[in-house]
């Protein structure tokens, strides 16, 4: 306690009474003196115990250090008061750097032109520095230890600091250390001021490397595909969205090119998955090296990718890109995936002659896509092209309204009769051929749709979803059709793929009807797969129960002798054929077809009979059954019924009230 703090809190009054005491005391004596009667020894006690009061009391107020003042006396008081202070504050200071010392943030305070004046203990860890003390780093420019890349921004938000215009400012930024490491710091600094001067900047630093990393582990994963660490959507949308951005400053352009690997299920299917994505991986790869690194590569989903791709003035540059993509992947891929050819579709959209935002932007792309997909795959095609050519548009616009019907699961199913030969009047089966309306194109021929799905990897569900109409309906009309067989097209891709097998018997089970029952149409280009294999999957089928109908016979690539070998049952001679049946050369083809196919004991069946004569000639031949308008068009499962019903009447029914 120092003698200064001691004055300051005492009270006037006790001085106060000592003095008026010690006043009155003497007083007292000063009368007894006047009044001689009274006794000396009585003079003398008052008076000493009165001056003694008097003096210590006015001793002790003289003392007050705020009456001093008011005397202006300027005393030794002062300077022991002025010196105990400042050693007060020495020593709060020390044991408050002491405590700094604890931290594991560095305090530090910076001059006015940025030069450390005052660093904490932790400093040293920090900067993973080998000096002993603080010391050498005093007087430095602070800056001088920041990393080059935050230095400007530092130095800049610091500036504003100075100049007033903020009290508080934090940033992240990366010292400079010499063993390199990405060293990440938060630091917060304010002003300090000295009876109102700006001295400087005071601050507290802290490692933050851990959790910048971490928050950079996390927002990489929420921005990229763990499969083939690619950016993912969510990136590529902000990159598309910096890209319009910077393009309208500059005037300038870009392309998006949506790709898709044509035959990557079918790797899948052979390989297994881990093959699969073993080549999403290398595809990845071989894209990515062949891309500047100014081109943004993401990985869409599922195997397609996104490349952004800003480009100058010549506008054929993307589509050249594209191709140099296309060829790469060739080279690189062809010895790994001998079996499986492995090559790609590439649409292209360009800003902002396309679309004049993002989202549109993928929009034309994929349309450019699914038109690239069904020009026979391995194919680019750029969005522009495709509305210069109306019909290519509408291409792209149908194909994407018969995508979203397959998965809204709305195509139908129509029915044709399939007749007895000799006996028009006996229904012996019917064919289910796929129906789509769409509100835009109206009826849309199968003719066309099939191909395409077929193109886009969709045949296998059109297939599934077709199976699974007719399965129900004609498990429905049991009673009618129990005798009659159901009909249905596979195409070769289908037919060809692991599940369809296990699915086919798996449908068949589950609407209680038996393969015997089911005839499967399949088209001679099953042969084109190589006939062991094609036996392979045929017999399969032949062994379960399955009756299996060659059709569009003489349309395909196989000769004679292939199908031969092949577990048919029945032959379908194709419409071309049945068209032509009436010139001398048509009926000697059919003739011969029908001679051959009977030569290896298979049924014959003709379709496209249009009319009685074509009828009687293809009897005459010895075609046992018969399929065409002359006996129905195609129909819905209500006509269907009612047609077999009128059939089947004990009494025959006049054919307008039925149909
Ligand atoms: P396809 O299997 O040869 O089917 C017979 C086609 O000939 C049907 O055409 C049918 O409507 C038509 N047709 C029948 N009789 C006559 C006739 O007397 N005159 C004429 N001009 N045409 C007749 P559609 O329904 O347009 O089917 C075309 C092709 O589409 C089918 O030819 C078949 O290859 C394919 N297809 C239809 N549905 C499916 C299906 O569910 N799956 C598969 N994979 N392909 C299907
Ligand atoms: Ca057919
Ligand atoms: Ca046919």
């Amino acid at each position: 306690m120092t003698p200064a703090v001691h004055i300051k809190n005492q009270t006037y009054i006790e001085p106060a009474i000592r003095t008026i005491a010690g006043g009155f005391i003497v007083a007292c004596g000063v009368l007894i003196y006047l009044q001689p009667q009274w006794s000396w020894l009585w003079l003398s006690i008052l008076f000493f115990v009165g001056f003694n009061l008097f003096q210590s009391g006015l001793t002790k107020f003289c003392m007050m250090e705020k009456l001093l003042k008011k005397l202006h006396f300027r005393s030794e008081l002062d300077e022991i008061r002025n010196l105990s202070q400042a050693n007060a504050e020495a020593e709060a200071r020390a044991a408050f750097y002491d405590t700094l010392g604890l931290l594991n943030e560095v305090v530090i305070e910076l001059s006015r032109n940025g030069t450390i004046a005052f660093l904490s203990d932790h400093w040293l860890k920090l900067l993973g520095s080998d000096h002993r003390s603080n010391a050498h780093f005093l007087g430095l420019p602070f800056l001088a230890f920041i990393n080059k890349q935050d230095r400007s921004t530092l130095e800049k938000l610091l500036d504003t600091l100075l100049q007033g215009d903020r009290d508080t400012m934090s940033m992240r930024f990366r010292l400079m250390r010499d063993d390199q490491d990405e060293h990440w710091v938060e630091g917060k600094f304010a002003l300090y001021r000295k009876l109102g001067q700006v001295e400087g900047i005071r601050g507290v630093l802290r490692d933050v490397t851990e959790t910048h990393m971490q928050e950079k582990r996390i927002s990489h994963m929420a921005t990229h595909d763990a499969l083939t660490s690619l950016p993912n959507r969510i990136y590529l949308d902000d990159r598309i969205h910096e890209e319009i951005e910077l393009s309208r400053i500059r005037g300038s352009q870009f392309a998006l090119l949506f790709i898709d690997l044509d035959n990557f299920k079918q790797i899948n299917d052979l390989h297994g998955h881990k093959s699969g994505d073993r080549l999403l991986r290398e595809v990845s790869d071989i894209l990515r090296s062949n891309l500047r690194a100014t081109d943004v590569l993401a990985r869409w989903g599922g195997d397609e990718f996104v490349v952004l791709l800003p480009f100058s003035q010549n506008a054929d540059i993307p589509r050249q890109i594209a191709g140099e993509l296309m060829q790469k992947l060739r080279m690189n891929l062809e010895r790994t995936y001998s079996d499986a050819f492995v090559t790609l579709s590439i649409g292209i959209a360009v800003y902002p002659e396309d679309a004049d935002n993002g989202e549109a932007l993928l929009v034309q792309a994929d349309k450019a896509l699914f038109y690239a997909k069904s020009q026979g795959r391995n194919n680019i095609q750029m969005f522009r092209d495709l509305q210069s050519s109306a019909t290519g548009y509408e291409d792209v616009d149908m194909t994407s309204r018969f995508v979203a019907a397959v998965k809204q699961g709305v195509l139908q199913v129509y029915y044709q009769p399939v007749m007895d030969a000799r006996d028009h009047s006996n229904i012996v089966g019917v064919e289910a051929l796929a129906r789509w309306h769409d509100d835009k194109y109206g009826w849309v021929s199968p003719a066309n749709f099939i191909p395409l799905a077929e193109n886009l990897g969709l045949i296998n569900e059109v297939g599934r979803q077709v199976l699974e109409h007719a399965l129900d309906h004609f498990s429905q009309c049991s009673g009618l059709c129990s005798d009659l067989k159901l009909a249905v097209n596979v195409s070769k891709r289908q037919l060809m793929s692991a599940d369809f097998y296990p699915m086919l018997l798996a449908m068949v089970g589950r609407y209680g009807m038996k393969p015997r029952q089911i005839k499967l149409e399949i088209t001679e280009s099953i042969a084109l797969q190589g006939i062991e294999q094609a036996r392979g999957y045929l017999q399969k089928l032949s062994d379960a129960g399955f009756t299996l109908s060659l059709d569009d016979f003489g349309t395909g690539f196989s000769s004679l002798s292939h199908v031969h070998e092949l577990p048919f049952d029945e032959i379908k001679i194709d419409i071309s054929f049945v068209r032509r049946i009436k010139t001398p050369e048509g009926r000697v083809l059919v003739k011969t077809i029908v001679d051959m196919g009977h030569a290896m004991q298979l049924a014959l069946v003709a379709e496209g009979v249009e009319d009685q004569e074509t009828a009687g000639i293809l009897l005459d031949m010895g075609v046992e059954m018969l399929q065409g308008y002359h006996f129905s068009q195609p129909m819905s499962k209500e006509d269907c019924a009612g047609f077999i019903e009128q059939l089947r009447a004990p009494l025959p029914a006049p054919r307008a009230a039925v149909s």
